[in-house]
């Protein structure tokens, strides 16, 4: 269905596991080049690595801790080495970094959390930016930034995940903003907005609170990580969408209607 993304240099964040790995599997089995992430080598990384490439297409991994800056940068550079540049970015690498209520933040917990989820989409996308340029110049197509944002960023959180749900909701601001600088670079922003999604984000849950998160979602079932994967792909795809950006794409079951 997506045959233009055949080919295409597609950087993943936050793809050793999860969400992130069913994109990449996808875009490999449609032929993309896919760079995986995840912020330590080893088992895991080495494990996605093979799933990926096992799914069809040339793929490398590349270890970067995104909470700094630096390492954004290294990213993008050791992408661009190995493909020669970038088509597709997808700011997926994200997490909750922990709870706490109001009275409890404090600098470490504030900075953990927006490190993870604001600072490394802002900082990643910012080093690939002349790459995206470039790519659309060159390809006359418009070139995409996907990122993942929350259903927490539109209605708050639960209990102690404030912060990451405004971290959210940033990314859901932030590249409004960026549609209005970079649109006449032929330069998409969109972002996919996942419910509650079975991966090792609810592991702090009991399976007690599981099911009745289950039982308040419509359908009645957390989704599924490669239920996700169509809608990256669907967003990155110039044919599919080349007319669509600064877009939030909800995909939770219902769980909250937009
Ligand atoms: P996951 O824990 O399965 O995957 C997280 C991935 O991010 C892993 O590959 C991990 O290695 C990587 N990562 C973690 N810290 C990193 C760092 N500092 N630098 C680089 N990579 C790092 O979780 P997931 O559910 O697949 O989450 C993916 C994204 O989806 C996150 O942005 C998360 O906030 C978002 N999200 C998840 C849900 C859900 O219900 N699972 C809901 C809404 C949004």
């Amino acid at each position: 269905m997506f045959n233009d993304l055949k080919d295409k240099r597609v950087l993943i964040t936050g793809s050793t596991a999860g969400i992130g790995l069913a994109a990449a599997k996808a875009f490999a089995a449609a032929g993309a080049k896919v760079g995986i992430n995840g912020n330590s080598s080893g088992e895991k990384a080495d494990k996605a690595l093979k799933e990926v490439t096992a799914a069809g297409s040339e793929a490398a991994f590349f270890q970067a801790n995104l909470t700094k800056t630096a390492e954004c940068e290294r990213l993008v550079n050791e992408f661009v080495s190995r493909f020669g540049g970038i088509d597709v970015l997808i700011n997926n690498a994200g997490g909750l970094g922990g709870r706490a209520g109001l009275e409890k933040i404090d600098d470490e917990f504030y900075d953990r959390v927006m490190d993870l989820n604001a600072r490394s989409a802002l900082m990643v996308t910012r080093f690939a930016l002349p790459h995206l340029r470039n790519s659309a110049a060159a390809s006359g197509q418009t070139a995409a930034v996907i990122s993942t944002g929350s259903i927490a960023g539109r209605e708050g959180g639960g209990m102690g995940a404030g912060i990451y749900a405004a971290s959210k909701a940033w990314l859901h601001n932030l590249q409004r903003n960026w549609v209005k600088e970079f649109s006449s670079a032929n330069i998409r922003f969109n972002i996919v907005s996942p419910g509650t999604i079975d991966t090792a984000f609810h592991d702090d849950k009991s399976d007690e609170l599981k099911e009745k998160i289950a039982a308040s979602i419509p359908m009645g079932r957390f989704g599924r990580e490669e239920e996700l994967a169509p809608s990256y792909l669907f967003l990155a795809s110039h044919a599919a969408s080349g007319y669509i950006t600064g877009q939030i794409l909800d995909v939770n079951g219902g769980q909250m209607a937009p």
